[in-house]
């Protein structure tokens, strides 16, 4: 290319050309990368550091499209983890729906970005919309907002900070963003499962509050907060003096899957006066479903609410949303910018999200929500959602059925922690070779003892997958023994 501008989309012919052509040689190169249905290559970790590291990746000439696409086809797609496959079940990681790829071309074609209306006009609105749609959906009424975040560890910390500020403003009378936390700051407590998302505690260390302010709560053996055990805590603290100014139910532990009861942890909050954040990054998926909806709980009975749509949703990373019941909630986010969001623009019409986010400069991604909500429809999405939480249920019934396997929670979402009834050697061995052999589970820990883990968000999957899943571990267990 002789012009850098002939880098750019235009309303020219040539460059539209270009971009069409760049566009199909990539789908065509990745269609080309993999050609079993395993997740991953098997590649050994210093092999693949060694190809990468001699890649010359910033040349003195650059060696144009072709010849980049040809080097990233030989070195790094055949070894990029391929999430779509039936293979890989480790972690809440979700193949992308094939509409939402699309959408992410739309996304990075027109790169809008959501701090202000004039750098987003069409997918401003679009959001507005979106989330209108999902406060209905999840039964937060006419007064109720959010915004779109980089994930649930945002959408998390967006939620604690706005009952922090809540908090302190009704009760203590005290402005946080002005003068910073309170005097008593070292009192305030926010309790959770201590099964709940690290994001708690970097929250509450990002807050100024510290790991300390963070009170885990036990769970039962369903793998849920003991309710009794927790209002015995709580009242034990405030009789010491301790703050509540914010209880987390977790609608989905990472690991288990497990669903706090939302409705207590509602009448807990409210006899102290703490505001209740739900954290559904995993679990809000299952408000699709037609036949496990009742699963996760009434989640309007939350002030705030994280929902993740690149889990169950099945969206591309990263699309989360913060919601909140009250839409002043969100006001601890705005500050005005004589550049950016004039205070002016808002009587006008031109809505600046900037005001409600953390973030400035942010992704559109609201329109992959739009994209494939219309796309699958609330029918799609239940079959999806019956699919992945019935296999769950498939998956739970084998094991208790097998001699060779313990499985001590049964599932309420779609993962399914396991072990073989051997050593936690054999265990973490057999996860080695599966991971060897392109089949990708998780491990995880429960009372001291590894524990494999299956987290089945992809709709492909079938019983005879499964199936032949549990064949396979047991294969590598014998191939094991001496
Ligand atoms: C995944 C998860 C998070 C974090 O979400 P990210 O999108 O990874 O930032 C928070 N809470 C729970 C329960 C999760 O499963």
């Amino acid at each position: 290319m002789s012009h850098p501008g002939e880098s750019i989309l235009s309303a020219r012919e040539a460059e539209r050309d270009e971009l069409r052509r760049q566009i199909s040689t990539t789908v065509d190169a990745i269609m080309a990368s993999y050609d079993d249905d395993g997740a991953f290559s098997g590649i050994d970790p210093y092999e693949l550091r060694e190809r990468i590291q001699a890649l010359d990746i910033l040349p003195e000439k650059g060696i144009g499209f072709d010849r980049t696409l040809e080097t990233v086809s030989r070195e790094v797609l055949p070894h990029m983890l391929r999430t779509w496959s039936v293979d890989y079940m480790p972690h809440l990681h979700a193949p992308s729906l094939l509409e939402s790829i699309s959408s992410e071309l739309v996304i990075g074609t027109y790169n809008d970005s959501m701090d202000s209306w004039d750098q987003s006009p069409a997918a401003t609105e679009v959001e507005l919309a979106v989330i209108r749609c999902l406060c209905t959906l999840f039964g937060f009424g006419e007064n109720a907002d959010g915004c779109f975040t980089s994930g649930g560890s945002q959408s998390n910390l967006s939620g604690i900070i706005a009952s922090r500020d809540a908090w302190c403003r009704r009760t203590l009378g005290h402005d946080v963003r002005r003068y910073g936390n309170p005097d008593v700051f070292r009192r305030m407590r926010l309790y959770t499962s201590e099964i709940s998302h690290f994001s708690m505690d970097k929250s509450c260390h990002l807050l100024g509050l510290g790991h300390e302010a963070v009170v885990k709560l036990p769970v039962d053996d369903r793998c849920c907060i003991d309710i009794a055990r927790a209002e015995e805590r709580i009242a034990r603290d405030v009789e010491a003096g301790l703050l509540p100014f914010c209880i987390v139910a977790t609608i989905g532990t990472t690991d288990f899957g497990s669903v706090d009861d939302i409705a207590s942890l509602r009448r807990i909050a409210d006899r102290y006066g703490a505001y209740l954040h739900a954290d559904a990054a995993y679990g809000s998926g299952a408000v699709m479903s037609s036949r496990y909806r009742d699963r996760i709980g009434d989640l309007s009975l939350a002030d705030s609410l994280t929902v993740d749509f690149h889990k169950m949703f099945l969206l591309p990373i990263s699309c989360s949303a913060i919601l909140v019941k009250d839409a002043s909630l969100l006001e601890c986010f705005e500050l005005h910018a004589d550049y950016l969001n004039r205070v002016e623009d808002e009587e006008d019409g031109y809505v600046n999200l900037v005001d409600k986010s953390i973030q400035t400069t942010r992704r559109a991604d609201a329109l992959k929500v739009l994209f494939s909500f219309m796309t699958q429809g609330r029918d799609g999405y239940a079959r999806i959602m019956d699919t992945v939480i019935g296999n769950a249920e498939y998956l739970y019934s084998r094991l208790c059925a097998d001699a060779d396997f313990v499985c001590p929670v049964e599932p309420t979402l779609s993962s399914v922690v396991f072990a073989l009834r051997e050593p936690d050697d054999v265990n973490r061995a057999v996860r080695r070779a599966l991971l060897a052999q392109g089949t990708v589970i998780g491990q995880t820990v429960k009372d001291n003892r590894v524990m494999l883990k299956a987290t089945l968000l992809n709709p492909a999957l079938t019983h005879g997958h499964i199936d032949a899943l549990i064949g396979r571990i047991k294969a590598c267990r014998d191939a094991l023994k001496p």
